[in-house]
Protein backbone atom coordinates (compact mmCIF):
# COMPACT_ATOMS: atom_id res chain seq x y z
CA UNK A 1 0.00 0.00 0.00
CA UNK A 2 1.95 3.28 -0.83
CA UNK A 3 -0.02 6.12 -1.64
CA UNK A 4 1.45 9.60 -2.73
CA UNK A 5 0.22 12.93 -1.77
CA UNK A 6 0.94 15.88 -3.65
CA UNK A 7 0.55 19.39 -1.73
CA UNK A 8 -0.88 21.91 -5.29
CA UNK A 9 -0.89 25.60 -3.59
CA UNK A 10 -4.40 27.15 -5.19
CA UNK A 11 -5.41 30.75 -5.10
CA UNK A 12 -4.22 32.81 -2.54
CA UNK A 13 -3.62 30.12 0.46
CA UNK A 14 -5.78 26.89 -0.10
CA UNK A 15 -4.16 23.94 -0.72
CA UNK A 16 -5.63 21.10 -2.86
CA UNK A 17 -4.50 17.49 -2.88
CA UNK A 18 -3.69 15.14 -5.26
CA UNK A 19 -3.60 11.47 -4.14
CA UNK A 20 -1.41 8.88 -5.94
CA UNK A 21 -2.20 5.49 -5.64
CA UNK A 22 0.31 3.19 -7.41
CA UNK A 23 -0.88 -0.25 -6.29
CA UNK A 24 -3.84 0.39 -8.55
CA UNK A 25 -3.78 -1.24 -11.93
CA UNK A 26 -1.92 1.62 -14.27
CA UNK A 27 -2.40 4.49 -11.11
CA UNK A 28 -4.87 5.93 -9.81
CA UNK A 29 -4.96 9.51 -8.82
CA UNK A 30 -7.96 11.37 -6.61
CA UNK A 31 -7.90 15.51 -6.21
CA UNK A 32 -9.18 16.23 -2.94
CA UNK A 33 -10.94 20.08 -3.46
CA UNK A 34 -10.39 21.85 -6.60
CA UNK A 35 -9.84 25.53 -5.51
CA UNK A 36 -8.37 26.34 -9.30
CA UNK A 37 -8.32 23.99 -11.94
CA UNK A 38 -5.15 25.66 -13.71
CA UNK A 39 -2.74 24.66 -10.79
CA UNK A 40 -4.36 21.28 -10.32
CA UNK A 41 -3.92 20.91 -14.36
CA UNK A 42 -0.26 21.56 -14.07
CA UNK A 43 0.59 19.32 -11.54
CA UNK A 44 -0.88 16.51 -13.66
CA UNK A 45 0.79 17.25 -16.47
CA UNK A 46 4.09 17.27 -15.18
CA UNK A 47 3.80 14.06 -13.66
CA UNK A 48 1.77 12.54 -16.66
CA UNK A 49 -1.24 11.85 -14.39
CA UNK A 50 -5.07 11.73 -15.32
CA UNK A 51 -7.45 12.26 -12.77
CA UNK A 52 -10.11 9.35 -12.06
CA UNK A 53 -11.63 11.37 -9.19
CA UNK A 54 -12.53 14.58 -7.19
CA UNK A 55 -13.44 14.48 -3.29
CA UNK A 56 -15.13 17.47 -2.59
CA UNK A 57 -15.22 18.55 1.73
CA UNK A 58 -18.07 21.26 1.34
CA UNK A 59 -19.47 23.61 -1.19
CA UNK A 60 -17.38 26.92 -0.79
CA UNK A 61 -16.27 28.80 -3.83
CA UNK A 62 -12.32 28.46 -2.85
CA UNK A 63 -12.82 24.69 -2.68
CA UNK A 64 -14.98 23.55 -5.78
CA UNK A 65 -14.46 26.50 -8.28
CA UNK A 66 -12.40 24.52 -10.41
CA UNK A 67 -14.71 21.45 -10.26
CA UNK A 68 -16.32 21.72 -13.51
CA UNK A 69 -13.41 22.35 -16.27
CA UNK A 70 -11.17 19.37 -14.99
CA UNK A 71 -14.55 17.25 -14.86
CA UNK A 72 -14.67 18.30 -18.59
CA UNK A 73 -11.04 17.41 -19.38
CA UNK A 74 -10.71 14.14 -17.59
CA UNK A 75 -14.09 12.87 -17.15
CA UNK A 76 -13.56 11.86 -13.70
CA UNK A 77 -15.88 11.03 -10.48
CA UNK A 78 -17.03 14.07 -8.46
CA UNK A 79 -18.19 12.92 -4.83
CA UNK A 80 -19.73 14.78 -2.14
CA UNK A 81 -21.49 15.06 0.51
CA UNK A 82 -25.77 14.25 0.40
CA UNK A 83 -26.30 16.68 2.56
CA UNK A 84 -25.26 19.63 0.83
CA UNK A 85 -25.74 18.25 -2.56
CA UNK A 86 -27.86 20.67 -4.19
CA UNK A 87 -25.32 23.26 -2.99
CA UNK A 88 -22.23 21.21 -4.87
CA UNK A 89 -21.32 20.88 -8.40
CA UNK A 90 -23.33 17.95 -10.02
CA UNK A 91 -22.10 14.52 -7.89
CA UNK A 92 -21.66 11.75 -9.12
CA UNK A 93 -21.32 9.25 -5.59
CA UNK A 94 -23.27 11.09 -2.89
CA UNK A 95 -22.20 10.27 0.96
CA UNK A 96 -22.96 10.54 4.76
CA UNK A 97 -21.07 10.31 7.64
CA UNK A 98 -19.86 6.75 8.43
CA UNK A 99 -19.88 5.91 4.57
CA UNK A 100 -16.79 4.42 3.14
CA UNK A 101 -15.50 5.29 -0.58
CA UNK A 102 -12.94 3.66 -2.63
CA UNK A 103 -9.85 5.48 -3.54
CA UNK A 104 -8.26 3.37 -5.48
CA UNK A 105 -7.22 0.19 -4.00
CA UNK A 106 -8.09 2.25 -0.99
CA UNK A 107 -11.06 2.83 1.25
CA UNK A 108 -11.62 6.14 2.46
CA UNK A 109 -13.89 6.97 5.15
CA UNK A 110 -16.14 9.73 5.43
CA UNK A 111 -17.38 11.69 8.97
CA UNK A 112 -19.51 14.74 9.57
CA UNK A 113 -17.82 17.27 10.86
CA UNK A 114 -20.38 20.10 10.02
CA UNK A 115 -19.58 23.43 11.58
CA UNK A 116 -17.86 25.74 9.51
CA UNK A 117 -20.44 25.24 6.44
CA UNK A 118 -23.49 22.24 6.88
CA UNK A 119 -22.61 18.41 5.09
CA UNK A 120 -19.15 19.46 5.90
CA UNK A 121 -17.27 16.46 5.68
CA UNK A 122 -13.53 14.98 5.95
CA UNK A 123 -12.16 11.72 4.46
CA UNK A 124 -10.13 9.50 6.39
CA UNK A 125 -7.84 7.11 4.74
CA UNK A 126 -4.71 5.22 6.16
CA UNK A 127 -2.91 7.23 8.49
CA UNK A 128 -4.21 10.46 6.44
CA UNK A 129 -7.11 12.49 7.08
CA UNK A 130 -8.18 15.08 4.61
CA UNK A 131 -10.26 18.20 6.86
CA UNK A 132 -11.22 20.87 4.40
CA UNK A 133 -12.67 24.01 6.25
CA UNK A 134 -13.28 22.04 9.53
CA UNK A 135 -9.58 21.38 11.26
CA UNK A 136 -7.14 23.31 9.85
CA UNK A 137 -3.44 24.03 10.58
CA UNK A 138 -3.26 25.28 14.03
CA UNK A 139 -6.71 26.50 13.68
CA UNK A 140 -10.24 25.79 12.69
CA UNK A 141 -12.56 27.66 10.39
CA UNK A 142 -15.20 30.09 11.19
CA UNK A 143 -18.43 29.00 12.59
CA UNK A 144 -20.97 29.69 9.65
CA UNK A 145 -23.39 27.10 9.90
CA UNK A 146 -22.70 25.44 12.67
CA UNK A 147 -23.31 25.76 16.61
CA UNK A 148 -20.20 25.23 19.01
CA UNK A 149 -21.51 22.08 20.27
CA UNK A 150 -21.72 20.42 16.44
CA UNK A 151 -18.42 21.63 15.52
CA UNK A 152 -17.22 20.39 18.79
CA UNK A 153 -18.26 16.71 18.28
CA UNK A 154 -16.32 16.77 14.38
CA UNK A 155 -13.29 17.74 16.20
CA UNK A 156 -13.48 15.89 18.77
CA UNK A 157 -13.77 12.84 16.50
CA UNK A 158 -11.11 14.12 14.77
CA UNK A 159 -8.61 14.27 17.66
CA UNK A 160 -9.08 10.38 18.49
CA UNK A 161 -7.67 9.27 15.09
CA UNK A 162 -4.44 7.84 15.71
CA UNK A 163 -1.82 10.48 16.98
CA UNK A 164 0.51 10.39 14.38
CA UNK A 165 -2.67 10.65 11.47
CA UNK A 166 -1.14 13.63 9.27
CA UNK A 167 -3.78 16.48 8.79
CA UNK A 168 -4.09 17.81 5.47
CA UNK A 169 -6.27 20.90 5.79
CA UNK A 170 -7.94 23.28 3.28
CA UNK A 171 -5.51 26.84 3.60
CA UNK A 172 -2.66 27.81 4.93
CA UNK A 173 -3.64 30.46 7.59
CA UNK A 174 -0.65 29.35 9.87
CA UNK A 175 1.25 32.38 10.50
CA UNK A 176 -1.90 34.40 11.53
CA UNK A 177 -3.54 30.85 13.75
CA UNK A 178 0.07 31.13 15.42
CA UNK A 179 -0.11 35.03 17.06
CA UNK A 180 -3.45 33.97 17.70
CA UNK A 181 -2.75 30.71 19.75
CA UNK A 182 0.17 32.49 21.30
CA UNK A 183 -2.65 34.87 22.94
CA UNK A 184 -4.58 31.99 24.04
CA UNK A 185 -1.65 29.94 25.72
CA UNK A 186 1.76 32.36 25.50
CA UNK A 187 3.46 29.70 27.47
CA UNK A 188 3.03 26.27 25.53
CA UNK A 189 6.42 25.32 24.29
CA UNK A 190 5.31 23.68 21.59
CA UNK A 191 3.32 26.33 19.70
CA UNK A 192 6.34 28.39 19.87
CA UNK A 193 8.03 25.94 18.35
CA UNK A 194 5.58 25.29 15.81
CA UNK A 195 5.09 29.55 15.07
CA UNK A 196 9.22 29.49 14.34
CA UNK A 197 8.64 26.33 11.97
CA UNK A 198 5.67 27.51 10.03
CA UNK A 199 7.44 30.78 9.42
CA UNK A 200 10.60 28.79 8.25
CA UNK A 201 8.25 26.99 5.87
CA UNK A 202 6.71 30.45 4.63
CA UNK A 203 9.88 31.96 4.22
CA UNK A 204 10.93 29.03 1.49
CA UNK A 205 7.71 29.11 0.17
CA UNK A 206 6.94 25.63 1.33
CA UNK A 207 3.35 23.77 2.34
CA UNK A 208 2.73 23.84 6.10
CA UNK A 209 1.20 20.58 5.63
CA UNK A 210 0.59 18.22 7.15
CA UNK A 211 1.30 18.39 10.60
CA UNK A 212 0.06 14.99 12.94
CA UNK A 213 -3.20 14.84 15.01
CA UNK A 214 -0.56 14.93 17.84
CA UNK A 215 1.05 17.80 17.13
CA UNK A 216 -2.09 19.43 16.47
CA UNK A 217 -3.37 18.11 20.25
CA UNK A 218 -0.34 19.90 21.45
CA UNK A 219 -0.68 23.18 19.59
CA UNK A 220 -4.24 24.13 18.07
CA UNK A 221 -6.09 25.98 20.70
CA UNK A 222 -9.47 24.81 19.27
CA UNK A 223 -8.46 21.44 20.31
CA UNK A 224 -7.16 22.11 23.80
CA UNK A 225 -10.30 23.45 25.38
CA UNK A 226 -9.03 20.95 28.49
CA UNK A 227 -6.02 23.47 28.57
CA UNK A 228 -5.99 25.66 32.01
CA UNK A 229 -4.14 28.59 30.67
CA UNK A 230 -6.97 28.79 27.04
CA UNK A 231 -9.54 28.54 30.00
CA UNK A 232 -7.97 31.30 31.80
CA UNK A 233 -7.79 33.38 28.64
CA UNK A 234 -11.75 33.03 27.96
CA UNK A 235 -12.77 33.35 31.37
CA UNK A 236 -13.85 29.87 31.53
CA UNK A 237 -13.95 27.98 34.68
CA UNK A 238 -12.94 24.60 35.36
CA UNK A 239 -16.34 22.93 34.85
CA UNK A 240 -17.18 24.99 31.58
CA UNK A 241 -17.88 21.78 29.28
CA UNK A 242 -15.58 21.45 26.41
CA UNK A 243 -18.06 22.79 23.87
CA UNK A 244 -18.74 26.02 25.27
CA UNK A 245 -14.45 26.72 25.99
CA UNK A 246 -14.36 25.76 22.30
CA UNK A 247 -16.72 28.36 21.37
CA UNK A 248 -15.28 30.92 23.00
CA UNK A 249 -12.18 30.66 21.65
CA UNK A 250 -13.43 30.53 18.24
CA UNK A 251 -15.64 33.47 18.85
CA UNK A 252 -12.21 35.28 20.20
CA UNK A 253 -10.62 34.74 17.03
CA UNK A 254 -13.44 35.57 15.37
CA UNK A 255 -12.94 39.23 16.31
CA UNK A 256 -8.88 38.43 16.94
ZN1 LIG B 1 -14.80 27.11 3.46
FE1 LIG C 1 -11.96 27.61 2.33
Amino acid sequence: MSLEVVVVPCLEDNYAYLLHDDDCDGGHVALVDAPDAAPIHAALQQRGWTLSQILLTHHHHDHVQGVSELVQHYGCEVIGAKADAQRLPPLDTVVSDGDHCQVGSLSAQVIDVSGHTRGHIAFVLPGKVFTGDSLMALGCGRLFEGSPEQAWAGLERLSALAPETLVYSGHNYGAANARFALQMEPDNQALQERQARIAALDAKGEPIVPVSIGEELATNPFLRPHSASIRASVKADANSPSAEVFGRVRAAKDKF
